[in-house]
């Protein structure tokens, strides 16, 4: 069973006297930098001179290049999309980083995969947040936790698990209702990939068929759309099933939602569906979709680009955007 932490694990104090480089000010760089200064820590911002550097000025922070926020800060978050990191890492941050200084990364990725090696001495740690950065900052504010998976690939110091806790407590995850699990950088990757390749990525997929059966029984888009997820009851389900539970959430909606949920909903699930889950955990931990990532990255992402113009050509997109016109969102 994974150990879980909870405040009365972490010392915030370890981190007091150190500097903390955010490298990176979008999502999670952004939240974290505002969180971990909330809580009396001592944080630079490094960032690219882009949109993001006015903002980190903006928001009262010292902003400077990458390698010298690197060479000041004594704790390093990366906070930079994975897919940049490697780059960035081995021009801006590898050459600066010293023996004795701390690394942080928000997802096992980089490492899990090699694209990034531990430098020597270095304590590389990850503090990996289950919620967008927005949620990090939102919560915060309103005194809640969230989760973090957290997790040592090396002790250098042999308080590398020490910062990983009180890194944990700094961005506020361990205020009420939060807590970090123990993991590791190859177990968060294999969830984090499962998750989008199996459930996540399937629900679009299942909700844009739904979409097309129902415009084929002459339902009208607008009626299609707002009954499968613009009404936002489908926010609200995944609030519940988080708050409640899987299936006791089912208790909230009528009986015979929940015997048409328990069982005409249950045919979409077959034998076939676990064996090609199982293929994609092999896809994943034999890094096929590592290489195949990196592969259209180094080409420029021909069909990424491609698939985006194909997904926003459908014409369940060109209805939406009517829809959400109309309702204000766009
Ligand atoms: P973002 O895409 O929001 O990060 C953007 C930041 O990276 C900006 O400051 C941007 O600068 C900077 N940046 C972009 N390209 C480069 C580059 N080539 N060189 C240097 N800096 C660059 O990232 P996230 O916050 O989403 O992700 C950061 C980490 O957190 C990742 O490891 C991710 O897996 C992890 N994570 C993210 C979550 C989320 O909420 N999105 C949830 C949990 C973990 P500028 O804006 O100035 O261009």
């Amino acid at each position: 069973m994974a150990k879980i932490f909870t405040d009365k694990d972490a010392n915030l104090e370890l981190l007091k006297d150190k500097k903390i480089g955010v490298i990176g000010y979008g999502n999670q760089g952004r939240a974290q930098a505002l969180n971990l200064r909330d809580s009396g820590l001592d944080v630079i911002v490094g960032n690219i001179k882009d949109y993001a550097w006015e903002l980190t000025k903006k928001d009262g922070f010292d902003v400077k290049e990458i390698r010298e926020t690197v060479k000041e800060s004594d704790v390093i978050l990366l906070l930079i999309p994975d897919e940049v990191a490697p780059k960035v890492f081995k021009e801006d941050i590898e050459p600066y980083i010293s023996p004795g200084k701390v690394i942080d990364f928000a997802s096992g990725y980089n490492i899990a995969y090699g694209f990034i090696i531990p430098p020597q001495g270095v304590d590389t740690i990850m503090v990996a947040p289950r919620m967008i950065g927005k949620g990090v900052r939102g919560l915060f504010e309103n005194k809640k936790g969230f989760p973090v998976l957290i997790g040592v690939e090396q002790d250098s110091s042999g308080k590398a698990w020490d910062y990983t806790l009180a890194l944990s407590k700094g961005i506020g995850a361990f205020l009420p209702g939060g807590c970090g699990v123990s993991s590791g950088f190859y177990e968060e990757t294999l969830v984090d990939l499962f998750s989008e390749h199996s459930w996540a990525g399937a629900m679009l997929y299942l909700l844009q068929t739904c979409y097309e059966v129902l415009i084929e029984e002459g339902v009208s888009p607008e009626i299609a759309i707002l009954e499968l997820y613009a009404s936002g009851e489908l926010g609200e389900i995944g609030n519940s099933i988080a708050q409640l539970g899987l299936w006791n959430q089912l208790k909230l909606h009528s009986h015979t939602s929940q015997y048409g949920h328990m069982t005409w909903g249950k045919r979409y699930i077959t034998e076939e569906t676990k064996k090609i889950m199982k293929e994609a955990i092999e896809e994943i931990k034999d890094g096929r979709f590592a290489k195949e990532w990196a592969l259209e990255q180094s080409v420029g992402l021909p069909s990424f680009n491609q698939l985006w113009k194909l997904r926003l050509s459908y014409s369940l997109c060109k209805e939406e955007d009517e829809l959400y016109k109309i309702l204000g969102r766009r």
